[in-house]
């Protein structure tokens, strides 16, 4: 048979193991896989050589904003930074938008937004705030890939916290579907007021404590419920343990952190440097280095930007200040390169990358088509050189605003094509947004 597009690699990343092969694509899915050199049919026939072939990525954790604070982010920017770095699946949270994505009708006014405007695909995240719950089932059942609530306040006041009767009837309803909850795990009675320049001020008012009070609750919830619930963005390294054993024990749990935790350590941030204010924040890099040791034993499942940009003028650039400080930190377009930098040293490979970002994000999200290069999958290609460096020049990000604690940070790993769907993507100038609205499954 003739295919459209061949890729082949000496470095094929598989389910089974990175090897030399002959990838085919017929129509939007991937049709074979064949020896690197087999003889095959296509259209156009390209041979990457010793360029690694990634499955593309699949980010579980991105804020577009679109509609309603689309001058943070949009469908448009944000999924071309998404291509360029090799992410071909975008999951949007359901908050920072306007409606946030509570309701039915509101999850529609976000596709009607987003349509037409995609450069890779995007799913959908529902929310879980007071009063909404009599919407989760409708939202699951229109195809969203799970539900996000806060425990804390969310930073946006059309997204209130549930409290821990609210968790707990959340989820309650959520398992009788068989939905996921993601949850921000950070509680409020553990965290003090912080404002000024110091960053170690601000990581000291956001303490370990206050994410284990809150992952507490969750894993309480989850194993009263036995509904599945996940941890979005862990930083704090000494909450691992205590997952390991939840999980153990058979509570249906899983957990996130993300490359800026795995990346950068606090005593590398200046002071006023407002950049890198995430929340929960960068810690040390003790914490660092067990939140690595925790991703390497399998604790920790996956690693997703936590994209959240905003203006920056709402970043409080100028007075540095900590307190006023948009908490969110950019990283869409770099993310593949941030942890294969700091990966490779430790010895890691491109299989540990491709489940970290790929394959388990997809499983998280219920989209079996996505993340991993198998027969019938969806041909989302990455060809990606693991040995090319580059200093990131934030005049070369797509996202909507260049602000990025990345910016001058010398990283290996280069994204050198994407394609979504056996299409590639962002060659040249102009091309279509050929990216798909997804629903759950
Ligand atoms: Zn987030």
């Amino acid at each position: 048979m003739r295919h459209d597009l061949v890729v082949r690699s000496r470095r094929a990343v598989l389910p089974d193991g990175t090897r030399p092969a002959a990838v085919a694509v017929t129509g939007p899915r991937i049709a074979a896989i064949e020896d690197y050199g087999a003889s095959l049919e296509a259209d156009r026939d390209v041979d990457l050589g010793e360029l690694a072939l990634l499955p593309g990525l699949v980010d579980s954790h991105v804020h577009v904003n679109e509609p309603g604070r689309t001058e943070w982010e949009g469908f448009a920017t944000a999924t071309q930074a998404a291509a360029a770095g090799g992410v071909t699946t975008i999951c949007d949270m359901p908050l920072n938008s306007l409606p946030p994505t509570t309701t039915v009708a509101a999850l529609e006014e976000k596709r009607a937004a987003a349509a037409g405007k995609c450069w890779v695909d995007v799913a959908f995240w529902g929310g879980a705030v007071p009063g909404n719950e009599a919407s989760l089932r409708p939202l699951h059942e229109a195809g969203v890939v799970g539900f996000k609530c806060f425990l804390l306040d969310s930073g946006v006041p059309e997204f209130p916290p549930l409290d821990v009767a609210g968790l707990r009837s959340a989820l309650g309803s959520l398992a009788a579907v068989d939905a996921l909850l993601i949850a921000h795990a950070e509680d409020a009675a553990e965290i003090k007021p912080a404002s000024g320049r110091d960053f170690g001020a601000f990581v000291a008012s956001r303490p370990p404590i206050a994410e284990r009070r809150a992952i507490e609750n969750v894993i309480s919830a989850a194993a009263a419920t036995g509904a599945r619930a996940h941890i979005v963005h862990l930083s704090a390294a000494d909450c691992v343990a205590m997952i390991a054993g939840a999980k153990a024990a058979g509570v249906r749990l899983t957990v996130e952190t993300c490359p800026h935790y795995l990346y950068f350590a606090a005593e590398q941030v200046p002071d006023g440097a407002t950049e890198f204010k995430s929340c929960p924040p960068i810690r040390d890099s003790v914490n660092r280095e067990a939140l690595w040791r925790g991703l390497e034993a399998g604790v920790i499942d996956c690693v997703v930007s936590d994209h959240s940009p905003c203006p920056p003028e709402l970043k409080a650039l100028s007075s540095g200040d900590f307190g006023a400080a948009w908490g969110g930190i950019a990283s869409l377009q770099l993310g593949l390169s941030a942890v294969w930098t700091v990966a490779r040293r430790r010895g890691r490979t491109l299989d540990d990358m491709a489940r970290w970002m790929a394959s388990a994000p997809a499983a998280l999200a219920g989209l079996p088509a996505k993340g991993r290069l198998t027969v019938d999958g969806d041909a989302d290609l990455v060809a990606f050189d693991p040995d090319e460096t580059y200093v990131v020049d934030p005049a070369r990000l797509r996202h909507r605003h260049p602000v990025t604690p990345y910016a001058g940070q010398t990283l290996t790993g280069r994204v050198r094509q994407t394609w979504l769907r056996g299409i590639p993507l962002l060659e040249g100038e102009g091309g279509t947004p050929v990216g798909q609205l997804l629903k759950r499954g």
